[in-house]
């Protein structure tokens, strides 16, 4: 392990790898990398690589773990061995099964398990590589994952932690922040704003909780922006799509107008007299005038000859005779 840095913050107010107090690391995420799963991302956040997986709606074997009127959801947090520099035990530990828990219970308030009784939702997030803020950042990527499988949500879920170092407070602590410093605070939120995870390690005063909490919905409100711009990126094809076709339209619809201006130069519309344009706009558009005979028996012909082909009571009534008679 590195040893305890001297200072945190230097004379310019920033920070070690050279954010400022309230500067996230950057963030990439990518969408849909996992052919099996139904939902899934990948997503990097400073140095920590977190692949996330969704699986379901699915039936819940065995049946007795079932909520006849609502779905379940599992989350499952795993650090790789090689996550770490130590190489992390493999399995469950203390730490992973509370970080499972808490991050399962902070999807809450958005999944509408409502819709799928008797099933269950499957979130599996695996820490590939660790630096600091590995919770959130499985939070974060997990919470695209499920976007991209569909299940039906209010929102998505962001999360990011506060914490204190050199007396002061600071967004999104790197590896020897969270390592040597005072506090570390880490929450999850809604869209709205609802506060659906938050832990708090190390001490703080009240004044200091209440900023660090203003600093951290900040903080989400940036990732979710992130997240939104990921999303828009993935299901930007289909939108592409919908451009092209909207250009093509454009272009037949420029076609038809140079079409219909050319028309207008052949018949010399502007000599035209008034009548005769008077003439035309009656007969498209004034139905109220009586069919004359001719075209009453035209019409009468027509049903009565055609009566099989026509839908309605008589056509199938004349079909079913026909078949009647070919029995
Ligand atoms: P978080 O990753 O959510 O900040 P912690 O505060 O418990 O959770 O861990 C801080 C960091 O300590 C992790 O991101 C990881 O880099 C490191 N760490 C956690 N568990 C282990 C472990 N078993 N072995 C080595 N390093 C670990």
């Amino acid at each position: 392990m590195a040893n305890k840095p001297e200072k945190f913050i230097d004379e310019n107010g920033l920070r070690l790898d050279g954010r400022a107090v309230d500067e996230i690391r950057p963030m990439t995420i990518e969408i849909g990398v996992l052919s099996r799963a139904d939902g899934s991302c990948y997503l990097e956040w400073g140095k920590n690589k977190i692949l996330a997986a969704v699986y379901g709606p699915r039936e819940l074997h065995p049946r007795r773990m079932q909520k006849p009127d609502e779905a379940i959801v599992r989350y499952r947090y795993n650090m790789a061995a090689f996550s770490v520099e130590d190489r992390a035990r493999p399995g469950p530990s203390r730490r992973s099964i509370e970080i499972s828990k808490v991050s399962r219970d902070a999807f809450a308030p958005i999944i509408m398990t409502k819709y799928y009784p008797s099933a269950v939702i499957d979130i599996f997030a695996e820490v590939l590589q660790a630096d600091a803020g590995t919770r959130t950042a499985a939070i974060n990527a997990a919470s695209i994952a499920l976007a991209d499988a569909g299940i039906p949500m209010k929102g998505l879920i962001s999360a990011c932690a506060v914490g204190k170092v050199d007396g002061q407070l600071v967004l999104d602590l790197s590896k020897d922040e969270d390592n040597y410093g005072n506090a570390d605070l880490p929450i999850a939120m809604t869209q709205d704003g609802e506060i659906s995870l938050l832990q708090m390690d190390g001490n703080l005063t009240k004044e200091e909780f209440k900023k660090a909490l203003e600093m951290a919905s900040e903080g989400c409100r940036q990732i979710l922006e992130i997240q939104k711009e990921a999303l828009k990126r993935k299901f930007a094809s289909h939108e592409e799509v919908v451009e092209s076709l909207a250009e093509v339209a454009d272009e037949i619809i420029e076609d038809v107008q140079k079409e219909i201006e050319l028309i207008d130069e052949d018949f010399e519309v502007s000599e035209l007299e008034d009548e005769d344009v008077i003439e035309i706009t009656i007969a498209k558009t004034d139905t109220s005038e009586p069919v004359d005979k001719a075209q009453e028996e035209d019409f009468t012909e027509f049903t009565e000859d055609e009566s099989s082909n026509v839908d309605g009571p008589e056509g199938y009534e004349a079909d079913k005779a026909g078949e009647r008679h070919e029995q």
